[in-house]
């Protein structure tokens, strides 16, 4: 019986020739080639949570382009030490085109007037105070560059280094190295840690939804304890690219 081939869409084919050619490579390396094809003309973007690892993929971009645009999602339910850390390490890397990104007041004032929605629904907060904002900034922009790493959580072991994400293409330079790989980069270079490590975070978001981990679990295991929810929205695939309007991105 013969089976038909899957047709690839150019996207896809591109990701996946760009994924067998960067697969092993140096997150450097990917890092280059993302930005000699995508952001000469500033049409590629960075999305950074500024948290606890965060500062290894973003001296890593600082030192190829200080320039590239990083997004920021500025939830306003951050951490205060968060949001200093953000602004210090931008200043200490260089970086000089942060770009913090807020939710609509419409969203707010129509689901989260009393900024208690995480209480009730986490999907819906982190929707109108991650997703949305996100997907409205990534119009300007034809692929993104994140911090995920394989390592993180289970849900993650299969990490691709280039992938399709909100119909662009993703490039995720970290996803095979490993904590200890992440670690020795970070103290080779002297980077600042996010003040909260110290105290048992791994993994650093939102403050209601972030707990300090025990030794030995997952890193993101305190992200949303207690419920399914491992991943915010952000890198949950989509049926539909976001709308021009700035008010799809259902999940
Ligand atoms: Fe809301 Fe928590 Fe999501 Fe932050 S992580 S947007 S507080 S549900």
């Amino acid at each position: 019986m013969a089976y038909e081939a899957e047709v690839l869409s150019p996207l896809q084919a591109r990701a996946a020739e760009l994924n067998a050619r960067l697969r092993d490579a140096h997150p450097s390396q990917i890092l280059r080639a993302a930005i000699e094809e995508y952001g000469r003309d500033g049409r590629l973007a960075l999305v950074s949570s500024f948290g606890a690892e965060s500062a290894v993929l973003l001296h890593l971009a600082s030192e190829i382009d200080p320039s590239i645009p990083v997004l920021f999602l500025d939830t306003g339910q951050h951490f205060g030490q968060t949001l200093d850390y953000r602004k210090q390490l931008a200043a200490k890397l260089g970086l000089t085109d942060v770009r913090d990104l807020r939710p609509a007041y419409s969203d707010l004032a129509v689901q989260d007037p009393s900024a208690d929605l995480y209480k009730r629904d986490t999907d819906a907060c982190c929707n109108i105070r991650k997703v949305l904002p996100l997907d409205r900034a990534l119009q300007d922009f034809d692929a993104w560059i994140t911090g995920r790493k394989r390592f993180q959580s289970a849900s993650r072991l299969s990490l691709p280094v280039v992938e399709i994400g909100e119909g662009k293409l993703k490039f995720n330079p970290l996803a095979n190295w490993s904590k200890t790989e992440v670690d020795a980069y970070a103290k080779e270079h002297a980077l600042p840690a996010h003040p909260l490590v110290q105290f048992g975070y791994p993994s650093i978001g939102c403050w209601p939804c972030t707990h300090p981990v025990e030794e030995g679990e997952d890193s993101r295991s305190g992200r949303w304890q207690g419920q399914d929810k491992t991943e915010c929205g952000i890198h949950v695939t989509r049926a539909e690219p976001p709308s021009n309007d700035g008010v799809g991105g259902d999940i």
